[in-house]
């Protein structure tokens, strides 16, 4: 087991700061991508029931061998499932796919604010909780005053949010919300699905440390305290993602990736006003 940096969890619990992302991949595909992940040390794979992979992700886990207890696996509740009853069948529809009779972490995937439910299922999710088919509980999408209301409602706070988060967005003032509220920050599309890749200054410290453009943004993400999980499908890629731990961005190469901020570069959709 490789020795990766945790994020420790306000419930008692941690997670892997680096873990594999795996939307859009078929279920075949995942197969061979969480294997190739595990193989290379990686021991988080974050899946959704919406990504309709869960079955590979599953078989993936089994054919690399490593213990279940050693992996953390997230899987998220999709929008047309919140509610009570909606949320045990969904959750058990998701442990069946996967081959497990628990996840560490379970999502609501979105707020979905125009569908008014989403109160009621983060109560769900704390009584799935209680009851051990989930360790741990969190939101993704969810804007601060998702947050608060949840918060408020309940007195049991998600153990992280997990949102679109890449260095040309930066999302300071959410992130400032979680410190507040005692609730992680988890990076979605941290490479920009691939854009800041070609990024002129993500290669200049590149070249200047020797490393390539997506180890130098992985690691801005760890060395901001983020938990991180970017996709990759092809397994030189998915070993190159998670060679991070020999080396550190200096100053000059954080300041270099903190100027790209910019709050218009959003890629995916607004969670307030996304209405699916
Ligand atoms: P990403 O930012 O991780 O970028 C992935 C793309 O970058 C790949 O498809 C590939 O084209 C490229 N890439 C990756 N590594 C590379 C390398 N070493 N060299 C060259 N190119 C490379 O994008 P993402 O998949 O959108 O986000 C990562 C994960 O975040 C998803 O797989 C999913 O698990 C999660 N996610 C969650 C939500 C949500 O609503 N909660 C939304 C989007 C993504």
């Amino acid at each position: 087991m490789s020795d990766q940096p945790h994020i420790s969890f306000p419930d008692g619990r941690s997670i892997p700061q680096v873990g594999l992302g795996v939307w859009q991949t078929p279920n075949d595909t995942a197969v061979t991508a969480v294997r190739a992940a595990l193989e290379n040390g990686y021991r988080h794979i974050d899946t959704a029931a919406i990504y309709e992979n869960e079955e590979g992700v599953g078989e993936g886990i089994r054919a690399s061998g490593v213990a279940r207890g050693d992996i953390f696996l997230t899987t998220k509740l999709w929008n047309d499932d919140q509610g009570t009853d909606s949320v045990f069948r969904a959750i058990d529809r998701s442990l069946k796919k996967l081959g497990t009779d628990y996840v560490d972490l379970y999502l609501i995937h979105w707020p979905s604010p125009q569908r008014g439910k989403y109160r009621e299922t983060w109560k769900t999710l704390v009584r799935l909780r209680d009851e051990g088919r989930v360790r741990s509980i969190g939101v993704s999408n969810f804007a601060a005053e998702h947050l608060e209301a949840i918060v408020g409602d309940s007195g049991v706070t998600p153990v992280l949010n997990q949102i679109e988060l890449h260095p040309d967005f930066q999302q300071k003032a959410l992130r400032a919300v979680h410190d507040r509220l005692g609730i992680r920050t988890q990076s979605w599309s941290p490479l920009g699905q691939g854009h800041l890749l070609a990024n002129g200054v993500v290669g200049d410290v590149a070249r200047r440390l020797g490393r390539t453009p997506a180890q130098v943004i992985i690691r801005w993400h760890i060395q901001n305290g983020l938990i991180v999980i970017p996709k990759s499908v092809t397994p030189s890629r998915i070993a190159e993602n998670f060679k991070l731990f020999d080396f550190e961005l200096d100053a000059a190469a954080m300041q270099a990736l903190d100027s790209l901020d910019d709050a218009g570069a959003r890629i995916g959709p607004d969670p307030m006003t996304a209405a699916f």
